[in-house]
């Protein structure tokens, strides 16, 4: 299965350096991601990727970033650049 953001599409093939952050198991943190993304269902291997976090959000540290404890996604319209 390709990687790939459950919000916006972006996938890691394409966004190599790109983080994707997998949906929290916490009840309550998964059910603001949810209403967050407007999704039906929340699926395990749902990610969001780093466009729909603030920077403060996430620590970039070795060997991956890491999304810090309660955050939560901010960013609905991402403007793609490329
Ligand atoms: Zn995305």
């Amino acid at each position: 299965m390709v990687l790939s953001c459950a919000l916006c599409g972006k996938d890691k093939r394409q966004f190599k350096n790109y983080s994707f952050f997998m949906v929290p198991k916490e009840p309550d943190m998964r059910k603001k991601w949810q209403e967050f993304a407007k999704w039906t269902n929340v699926l395990d291997h749902y990610r969001l990727c780093e466009d729909h976090f603030s920077v403060e959000q996430i620590y970039k540290r070795y060997p991956r970033p890491l999304l810090k404890k309660n955050a939560v996604p901010q960013y609905v319209n991402v403007l793609l650049i490329i």
